[in-house]
C-alpha cells in the first residue's frame, strides 16, 4: 500500500473524518439506502451514478450485539458506510463479512477498527494475504483482489474467522448463514443468507442481470465452474425472497436469481454444441441469441466473447 493511502487510512481511523486519496481525485458518489427487511438494509450507489462509484453494494443488518456488514465498497468510502450505519442505529461494527476478495467489496476493512471480526471463505482469505497481487487493476493501479492493502502493519485487518463449505453466526433473528458452492467469479465466492428476513446477498456471483466478469487471471475464477456453482447454490440455499446483488442498484428477487443461472447456462450449453459442431469462437459468439425467457438480462459482446473463450479454453 502507498504510504500516502495509508496515512489517510490511519487520520480516517483517528478522527472519524477526513478527505480521503480517491476522493480528493474522484468524484464522489452518492450512496442510498434501501430498506430491505427488518434491521437489514442494502446501503447502494444512487441510481444516477455510472460505472463503479463507491463499489459494491453493502448489507447493513443490525443484530442484538452490534451491526454486521457485508462487503465495505472501494477505498475511502468507509465514512459513508459508518454515517448510513449511524442513521438507523448507535450499535457498534462488530462483523464484516466479505463476499469475496476484490478491492471494491473489500476496499474498507481496513477503515474499521482491527477488534471488527472479519469473516470470509478461506480462499478469499488466501487471496487478501496472497504474495502475489498481480496486475494493477483495481483501485489506483493497486490489485484487484486489494492483498496490497494488507501488507506490513495492515495484516492485522486480516480476516481471522474462515470456512470451506458453510458457517453459521448469530442464532434466531440475528442468524446469518455462509455457504460456499464453488469456484465462479474467483475461487472464494460466499452467499450470505440473512435467515429471518429471507435475503441472499450474492456478491458477484450475481452482479447484475449481465454476464458476469470472471476474474480467471487474478482469483482463480472459473468460467466452466461459474454456472455449476451457480446451480448448486439454487439447489441448496432455500428459504430466500429477496437478493441483495454485487452491484444492481436496486434490490433482485430469488426468481431472478435462479433465472441467473439458467442465462448463463445456455451461452454454456451453446458453446459446448458450439465446439461439438466444430464452429470457431467468432461463430459461437455470433450465432448466439438471447432467449425471450432471458429478455430482461444483457449479453454484452465484450462479456460474451469473453466468457466463450474462457468456456473454449476449459478455464
Ligand atoms: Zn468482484
Amino acid at each position: 500500500m502507498k504510504r500516502s493511502l495509508c496515512l489517510a487510512v490511519l487520520t480516517l481511523i483517528g478522527v472519524g473524518a477526513t478527505v480521503s486519496t480517491y476522493e480528493a481525485r474522484q468524484p464522489r458518489a452518492s450512496l442510498t439506502v434501501h430498506d430491505v427487511a427488518d434491521n437489514l438494509y442494502m446501503l447502494a450507489n444512487a441510481a444516477s451514478v455510472q460505472g463503479m462509484g463507491g463499489g459494491g453494494n453493502t448489507a447493513i443488518f443490525v443484530t442484538g450485539d452490534g451491526v454486521t456488514l457485508v462487503d465495505t465498497k472501494v477505498k475511502g468510502y468507509g465514512e459513508d458506510i459508518l454515517a448510513a450505519v449511524r442513521a438507523i442505529t448507535d450499535k457498534p461494527v462488530t462483523t464484516i463479512i466479505n463476499t469475496h476478495t476484490h478491492w471494491d467489496h473489500t476496499g474498507t476493512n481496513v477503515e474499521f477498527p482491527d477488534t471488527v471480526n472479519v469473516v470470509v471463505h478461506e480462499n478469499t482469505r488466501a487471496n487478501l494475504a496472497s504474495d502475489d497481487c498481480g496486475d494493477g487493476t483495481g483501485f489506483e493501479g493497486g490489485s484487484i483482489k486489494n492483498c496490497d492493502s494488507f501488507k506490513g502493519a495492515n495484516a492485522r485487518f486480516l480476516p481471522e474467522t474462515t470456512f470451506s463449505d458453510k458457517i453459521t453466526l448469530g442464532s434466531g433473528p440475528d442468524q446469518i448463514d455462509l455457504y460456499y458452492f464453488g469456484r465462479g467469479h474467483t475461487d472464494g465466492d460466499t452467499f450470505v443468507v440473512f435467515r429471518a428476513a429471507r435475503v441472499m446477498h450474492t456478491g458477484d456471483m450475481f452482479a447484475r442481470k449481465g454476464l458476469p466478469y470472471l476474474d480467471v487471471a487474478s482469483s482463480n475464477g472459473s468460467a466452466t465452474e461459474f454456472g455449476r456453482t451457480l446451480e448448486k447454490a439454487a439447489a441448496g440455499i432455500g428459504g430466500v425472497e429477496t437478493v441483495i446483488p454485487g452491484h444492481n442498484p436496486v434490490p433482485l428477487t430469488w426468481q431472478d436469481f435462479v433465472d441467473y443461472g439458467g442465462f448463463y447456462n445456455d451461452i454454456v450449453s451453446k458453446t459446448r454444441a458450439g465446439e461439438a459442431a466444430g464452429q470457431t469462437v467468432d461463430q459461437i459468439v455470433g450465432s448466439y441469441s438471447l432467449p425471450s425467457e432471458y429478455n430482461d438480462f444483457v449479453a454484452a459482446p465484450d462479456r460474451l466473447r469473453a466468457t466463450v473463450q474462457y468456456l473454449v479454453d476449459g478455464q
